[in-house]
């Protein structure tokens, strides 16, 4: 039992790079390329890079066109949104807000010399904490190594001049600097976040915070002697607790206004309070509410009664995630970390995904799949594109670009669920790479480049609808199948059915006839795109000698390398060394159409039978293995280049505009820079100890 990857979620764990955006479960391609609104050519969308990371900043388009009343609303739904940012840090190690406060001092008040270049690579281990919400690195989970050694931090310490240091009763800055050497320092304290090792004691060698003093059979245990298994509404056990031993007792810590992170909690119930009061209309004014009676009692009976309200206000503008919401970073994924996006309607963008959507049974109808495996009747897919307006907790400063939710199964069964696209930080990370070198370096003809450059990124988003809204919702299991018959291999078999599904579809007819193409060569340069990334250009995220592990990788390698050599016979797709550089370039587009619905059939074929074997052989021959030759070749032309492969993002500033004591209207300024808002949410929402 093991987190895994998230399903549901499409976003931090998942987005390296823009370029490779498109490579991940339903991710926009090169998004939004359906804005006219074009920004000013000034505009800087990334502010700051640093070790593997970029900072970028997302602007808010129709924001100001609120009205001051919705504003004020998004206004308090941020303030709850920020508030929450040392509940992540605390999750993700016991120590986290200690090292982050000690990190905070020195940056501000460090009065020696800030020339040295040890400073250089202690502002960078700041800055990772601050992106990481803690000492581990937010995709691969590992400690990070400062780039300088314990006795210039002890230097920094004591150099620091009219700050406070989160110093216990009696303490003084050496004792402070004794106790977290370790912790910075020794690579064996605290290695990783959280360990998928099933040798391995899971809940012991994660340094998560989800736990203390427990064993992993200790935790299971509990569970079992817990959980009612008849129960069909069940809740989501464990979900904001802390497993821990009291007197020889294992006992949950429960997060509420008074109990864990209760002083944190009271600020974002305090904000929630607020927006209650602005809501735009009853219903959503009631979500509200019973957002705050699940955080002032824990009760998760209570999050599940938010979640059934929540999901069913379709007709708000203006909408927003706050809670203890994925288990992804949990090794027994049972407990939540802490998020919140606030956002409101993309309406434009949204009527997109409505065109899709609307034609679902068409596309359903239409597939190359055996009519055994379609779906008679496909239920309403409901699918809306968002702007955001704030990220907090786990969600900040790397961010989804996709989510959807609630997780309970039950929920979604019964009464739906909501799935989003983040259309302005797509748009942010395409504009952010339109300058990037990546694709120049690995696209073999000028006109290719022009092409993608022209069309890739509205084919990127219509590929991510075509996934999100009707693949993975296409297509039936026979009788008597199990969802989970295809075991290790039934997340890369999924995620390949619901981009083969795009695939084909994009390169439809039925895409200009519904106005969301503007031209076949939108297809076209999709398809290079995704022959490019499949076969050569993901390699990037792999360490040299390993395998391609990550489900979504594995579908897409395994989609890539199957066309390639079915091809082959054909020379649909060909394999070109130019001035010792290689490129895979497509010669048949129809054909390469026609090779990825006869792959849609067998995959589909495959999940609606539940055959195991099959779906192992095509996965283990296809989406695995790496061409050595190749994938060093591609790893020494990426490093050239010079790209951090992983972004987030600062937030905007919302200042309100106060008149007789009243919110009149709410200013949004992008300015902030990166170190700014970390040492201001530093100061401005630091609430836990
Ligand atoms: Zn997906």
């Amino acid at each position: 039992m093991t987190a895994g990857y998230p399903k549901r979620k499409v976003g931090p764990m998942t987005l390296k790079s823009p370029l490779l955006l498109a490579f991940c479960c339903g991710l926009a391609l090169l998004a939004a390329g359906c804005k006219k609104d074009e920004p000013a050519p000034e505009f800087a969308w990334q502010i700051d890079q640093f070790a593997d990371l970029r900072v970028l900043r997302y602007q808010v388009p129709g924001f100001e066109a609120l009205t001051p009343k919705q504003k004020e609303l998004v206004y308090y739904l941020s303030e709850a949104a920020l508030c929450g940012r040392d509940i992540i840090f605390d999750e993700n190690y016991k120590h986290n807000i200690k090292i982050l406060r000690t990190l905070d001092a020195i940056v501000q008040g460090y009065k020696g010399d800030r020339h040295d270049p040890r400073w250089a690579a202690f502002m960078t281990y700041a800055k990772r904490v601050w992106f990481s919400n803690g000492i581990h690195h937010h995709y691969s989970n590992d400690k990070f190594a400062p780039g300088f050694d314990a006795d210039y931090f002890a230097a920094l310490v004591k150099g620091s001049e009219g700050v406070t240091f989160p110093l216990a009763e009696g303490q003084a800055a050496d004792d402070l600097v004794a106790f977290l050497k370790p912790l910075l320092f020794d690579p064996a304290v605290a290695a990783k976040k959280f360990t998928q090792d099933s040798t391995q004691d899971l809940v012991v060698n994660s340094a998560v915070n989800f736990y203390e003093g427990v064993t992993q059979a200790e935790v299971e245990a509990y569970y079992k002697s817990v959980v009612d298994e008849k129960d069909e509404t069940p809740i989501s056990y464990g979900l904001n607790t802390r497993v821990v031993k009291k007197d020889g007792r294992i006992v949950e810590e429960v997060a509420k206004i008074d109990g864990l992170y209760g002083p944190a909690i009271a600020k974002i119930v305090s904000w929630l309070e607020k927006a209650a009061g602005v809501a735009e209309n009853d219903h959503q004014g009631k979500v509200i509410e019973a957002l705050i009676a699940y955080y002032q009692t824990g009760d998760l009976e209570k999050f599940d009664a938010y979640n059934v309200l929540w999901v069913q206000d379709t007709a708000s503008l203006i909408d927003f995630v706050n809670g203890f919401i994925e288990v992804y970073n949990d090794p027994m994924g049972m407990k939540a970390s802490w998020e919140s996006v606030v956002n409101y309607k993309d309406l434009a963008a949204t009527k997109r995904a409505d065109a899709i959507s609307g034609s679902a049974q068409w596309f359903e109808d239409n597939s190359p799949v055996d009519p055994r495996f379609k779906k008679k009747e496909v239920k309403g897919v409901s699918a809306k594109v968002i702007t955001a307006a704030m990220l907090g907790g786990d969600c900040y400063p790397s961010t989804p670009i996709g989510i959807n939710l609630p997780n309970a199964n039950w929920i979604r069964k019964n009464h739906g669920s909501k799935s989003v696209t983040i259309e302005n930080i797509t748009y942010a990370y395409d504009q952010s790479s339109l300058k990037s070198p990546f694709g120049q370096e690995f696209t073999f003809s000028a006109e290719l480049l022009e092409r993608a450059k022209t069309y890739g990124p509205h084919a990127g988003n219509i590929h991510t609808d075509l996934h999100e809204v009707l693949g993975h919702g296409s297509g039936q299991l026979l009788p008597g199948v199990a969802d989970e018959a295809l075991k290790n291999y039934s997340s890369p078999i999924e995620e390949s059915r619901a981009d083969l599904f795009a695939l084909y579809y994009i390169m439809d007819d039925k895409m200009l006839e519904l106005g969301l193409l503007p031209h076949a060569d939108a297809a076209k340069a999709e398809y290079d795109l995704q022959i490019r990334n499949g076969l050569m250009t993901q390699l990037t995220r792999i360490q040299p000698g390993k395998t391609v592990e990550q489900a979504h990788m594995r579908g897409r390698a395994m989609v890539s390398h199957w066309v390639y050599e079915k091809g082959k016979p054909e020379n649909v797709i060909s394999r070109v060394t130019k001035d010792g550089k290689t490129y895979f370039v497509v010669n048949d587009y129809p054909k390469l159409r026609r090779l990825y619905g006869q792959l849609l059939a067998e995959v589909q074929r495959i999940t609606s039978e539940g055959d195991y074997e099959a779906a192992k052989a095509l996965i283990e021959t296809y989406g695995v293995q790496v061409d050595q030759e190749l994938h060093k070749e591609v790893l020494e032309r990426y490093a050239k280049l010079n790209l951090a492969p992983y972004a987030g993002f600062v937030n905007p500033v919302l200042t309100p505009v106060v008149a007789d004591g009243r919110i009149v209207d709410v200013k949004i300024d992008l300015t902030e820079g990166y170190v700014e808002q970390m040492l201001r949410y530093g100061r401005d929402y630091a609430f836990l100890k």
